[in-house]
C-alpha cells in the first residue's frame, strides 16, 4: 500500500485519469469515485438537476428501472419510455417525447441494458438530443470498451462506468465524465450533494488528488488494466469481444438456444433456453458439475434466459469449455445435442477472426 497523499500516488492518479479519457474517447476530465456503478448514476442526477425538474428515462430492464428509482428518491419527475424487455428503444420515441415536453432537462439511458442483453441506439439518440437544450446521460457500465461509443464525437453529455464490468476489476470504482454544457448545468443544480459533489472532486483532481481517501489498491489495478487495453488498442479489443460473442451464438443456437435481445450487446450473450429446459436448473447444474458460473434472468425472465458475460480476461479456451459444459449439462438434463459440432463451429469462428 502507498499513501494517497504522496507524489508517488499523484503520479499514478495523473496517468490513470489521462488513460481513462482515452477509453471514454473524450477530452473532458473523467472523475473517479470510490463507489459502485449506481453511485455514479446517482452522481449524474444530483449534479445536473433540481427538485421538480422533468427528465426522460428509457426503461428497458432492471438498470433502466434504477434511473426511475433514483428520480423518485430525489423528487425529480421522470417521464418513462417503457420498452419491452429484450427490445431496444426506438429513437423516434425519444424525439416525440422531447417535442411534447420542452422542459425535459435530461434524458437517462443505458447503452447496454445488462438485464436483457439489449443494446440501445445511442448514436441515433444523441443526434436527436444534441440539437436540443436537453442533456444526454448514458450508463456505459457494460458498454465502454465493448462497443462503439464516442462521447465527444456523438455529443454525449454524461457518461458513467464502473470498475467491475468492462474494466475487469473488482467492484468499488465509479467513473463519470461530463461535457462542457453538463458542467455548466452543475452550477445551477439544487439537488443535495456532498460526497458526490463533482465540482469539488474536479478541483481535487486538478492537483492529482482525490477529494477524500483514494481506493489506492483498485486504482493501481486500474492502471494496469488501462495500460493493457490501450496496448491492445480499443478497436482491437472491441473486435475481440465481438468475435467471442459471435462464436457463442453461432455454436449455441444449434444446441437449441435462441438469441433473446432484438439487438444484442456484444458485452454479454443473452439466450433463451431450449423449451424443454429450465434455465435455473441448467445454471445450477453447470455450476455444481462443471464449475462454470453464468447469470440467469431476473423477474419475468427467471428460468427463461441465460446471460453469459464476456467482458475482460476471457480466452478462447474459456469459451470452448463453456460450450462443452453447457452441452454436457443439456445432455445430463435430457436434451439431445451435438457438442462436438458446436465446439468445432466456435473454434472455427475464433480462428477465422484471428483470436
Ligand atoms: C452492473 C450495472 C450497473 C451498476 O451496478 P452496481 O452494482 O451499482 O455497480 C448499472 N448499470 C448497468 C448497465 C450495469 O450492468
Amino acid at each position: 500500500m502507498i499513501h494517497h497523499r504522496t507524489p508517488e500516488f499523484s503520479a499514478l492518479l495523473e496517468r490513470v485519469l489521462t488513460n481513462l479519457r482515452k477509453v471514454f474517447e473524450t477530452k473532458q476530465p473523467v472523475l473517479i469515485h470510490s463507489c459502485v456503478g449506481t453511485g455514479v448514476m446517482e452522481a449524474a442526477f444530483v449534479n445536473l438537476l433540481s427538485p421538480d425538474d422533468d427528465v426522460l428515462v428509457v426503461n428497458a430492464g432492471k438498470f433502466g428501472e434504477r434511473w426511475l428509482k433514483i428520480a423518485d428518491a430525489y423528487g425529480v419527475n421522470a417521464i418513462e419510455i417503457k420498452v419491452p424487455w429484450g427490445e431496444s428503444v426506438n429513437s423516434e420515441d425519444v424525439s416525440i417525447q422531447l417535442k411534447k415536453n420542452k422542459n425535459i432537462k435530461a434524458i437517462f439511458c443505458q447503452v447496454s441494458e445488462t438485464s436483457t442483453g439489449a443494446l440501445h441506439p445511442i448514436k441515433e439518440i444523441s443526434e436527436i438530443v444534441r440539437k436540443t437544450e436537453t442533456l444526454f446521460v448514458v450508463d456505459a457500465i457494460t458498454a465502454i470498451g465493448m462497443t462503439d461509443l464516442k462521447m465527444d464525437d456523438w455529443g454525449i453529455d454524461v457518461m458513467v462506468a464502473g470498475s467491475q464490468k468492462a474494466f475487469m476489476l473488482p467492484p468499488g470504482l465509479g467513473f463519470i465524465s461530463l461535457s462542457p454544457r453538463a458542467w455548466e448545468k452543475t452550477k445551477t443544480s439544487k439537488l443535495p450533494k456532498f460526497y458526490f459533489d463533482l465540482q469539488a472532486e474536479l478541483k481535487a483532481n486538478e492537483s492529482n488528488q482525490t477529494r477524500f481517501s483514494s481506493s489506492v489498491g483498485l486504482i493501481r489495478a486500474l492502471d494496469i488494466v488501462l495500460k493493457l487495453l490501450l496496448k491492445m488498442g480499443l478497436e482491437n479489443y472491441k473486435s475481440y469481444v465481438k468475435s467471442i460473442s459471435n462464436s457463442l451464438t453461432k455454436s449455441l443456437v444449434p444446441m437449441g438456444f435462441s438469441i433473446f435481445p432484438k439487438t444484442p450487446s456484444p458485452a454479454l450473450t443473452t439466450l433463451s433456453v431450449p423449451k424443454d429446459i429450465d434455465g435455473t436448473k441448467l445454471r445450477n447444474h453447470l455450476e455444481t458439475q462443471y464449475n462454470i458460473t453464468i447469470a440467469g434472468g431476473q423477474n419475468q425472465l427467471k428460468g427463461k434466459i441465460i446471460r453469459i458475460g464476456h467482458m475482460g480476461y476471457i480466452l478462447s479456451e474459456d469459451i470452448l469449455s463453456l460450450i462443452e459444459g453447457l452441452g454436457l449439462s443439456l445432455i445430463d438434463l435430457g436434451h439431445k445435442t451435438d457438442i462436438a459440432h458446436s465446439i468445432e463451429v466456435a473454434n472455427q469462428h475464433l480462428i477465422e477472426s484471428g483470436f
